[in-house]
């Protein structure tokens, strides 16, 4: 099938939890259980994350030693900036560091991370497998004793007597709304102590998450919450997989709401966000739209204008390039379109960098 039509995506079930990913995995285990496939391709464009997963793949390339200077580190962020593969609905994103507007000082903060690790001294146990497993380190692997949880670790250190577990971050760790710690950081930091305890019987002293910029930010934590959590998360494995071993419906895997399906990726192949869609994205900077398409008028510039019903209302859409190969298709009636910006008007709408079109495929709505 055409990649730019909706369809249904395969649940498989989990084979582990990852620390990085429980709190979201508590949030929608339906958006998780897709991300945790590695056959189940992303269906959005989001191009700081593709810049923030090569910051933090190349800043512990220079943590392991890998990367021995910053000549080397600038080097290879730019061959791999060349490399990184972008999906259909990605390649005007080419190249990047244009299509994001602060791409340049997030490469600086980087930069002066790179140059802030490649100071200091670090000391690293051997790297090893089974009971010697390390214990300190950069991008150290830890799995629970059941096997039931794991993931890497971006650094353990021992600075004195004092046992830190750092993660890196790219973007910002700050809640927009909330104004303290994301909790999906300080979830993911917790886990990792109750790893560390479980595979060591050592607790951290501090949980840190480092900034680019160099900037250390302390997670509070309590030995309890930590093991209160590290719990929660096997009975949401067996939770989730028994679910699936019964065939149960989606339903219950999913859990659409404006918070959890914002930035999700999946909208597009995602019925239980479809039937709430007016409701759930009302709010938000960047809308989705679903209906029939009514007229095309080809524009000036090049580009294309639409005008779409959705139900009794209509929607007029500018500014719409040839690069949706939705729009190529002979017979279109049902079409979706998602992150268009708001126009000037309320039914007036745009489209920005990230706006992607769908054809509707009926058989798959369920
Ligand atoms: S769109 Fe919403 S409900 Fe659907 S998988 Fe994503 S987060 Fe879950």
């Amino acid at each position: 099938m055409k990649p730019y039509f909706t369809r249904i995506l395969p649940i498989k079930a989990l084979q582990r939890i990852y620390p990085s990913r429980f709190f979201q995995l508590e949030n929608c285990s339906l958006s998780e259980l897709w991300n945790a496939d590695k056959e189940t391709e992303h269906m959005l464009p989001s191009p700081e994350s593709k810049l923030g997963n090569l910051i933090h793949k190349l800043i512990d390339q220079v943590v392991r030693g890998t990367i021995k200077d910053l000549v080397g580190f600038e080097n290879k962020f730019d061959e791999e900036l060349e490399g990184i593969e972008y999906l259909w609905f990605e390649k005007h994103l080419i190249p990047l560091r244009r299509n994001i507007p602060d791409f340049e000082v997030k490469r600086q903060h980087c930069l002066n991370r790179v140059k802030e690790i490649l100071n200091e001294k670090r000391v690293t146990s051997p790297v090893g497998e089974g009971k010697f497993r390390r214990r300190n380190g950069s991008n150290v692997w830890l799995e629970s004793q059941d096997l039931l949880i794991g993931g890497y670790i971006d650094e353990i250190n021992q600075f004195g007597p004092v046992l830190r577990i750092i993660d890196y971050k790219s973007g910002s760790v700050y809640d927009r709304d909330k104004n303290q710690l994301k909790a999906e950081y300080t979830t993911q930091l917790k886990l990792y102590a109750a790893l560390y305890y479980d595979n060591f019987q050592t607790w951290p002293d501090e949980l840190i998450i480092k900034q680019v910029d160099g900037n250390e930010i302390r997670v509070p934590f309590s030995q309890d919450e930590c093991l209160a959590l590290f719990q929660q998360a096997k009975n949401k494995f067996y939770y989730i997989n028994q679910l699936i071993s019964k065939n149960t419906d989606a339903s219950k895997l999913a859990t659409p709401s404006p918070a959890n399906c914002k930035y999700c990726t999946y909208r597009p192949v995602c019925n239980f966000y479809h039937q709430n869609m007016e409701d759930i994205s009302t709010e938000w900077a960047k809308v989705d739209l679903y209906g029939t398409l009514l007229e095309r008028e080809a524009l000036g510039n090049g580009k294309e204008r639409i005008l779409l019903q959705a139900k009794n209302k209509y929607y007029y859409i500018r500014g719409v390039s040839s690069r949706h190969p939705a729009l190529n298709e002979r017979s279109l009636t049902n079409i979706r379109i998602y992150n268009l910006s708001r126009d000037t008007k309320s039914n007036h709408f745009m489209e920005n960098n990230t706006t992607t079109i769908y054809i509707d495929n009926p058989q798959v709505n369920r």
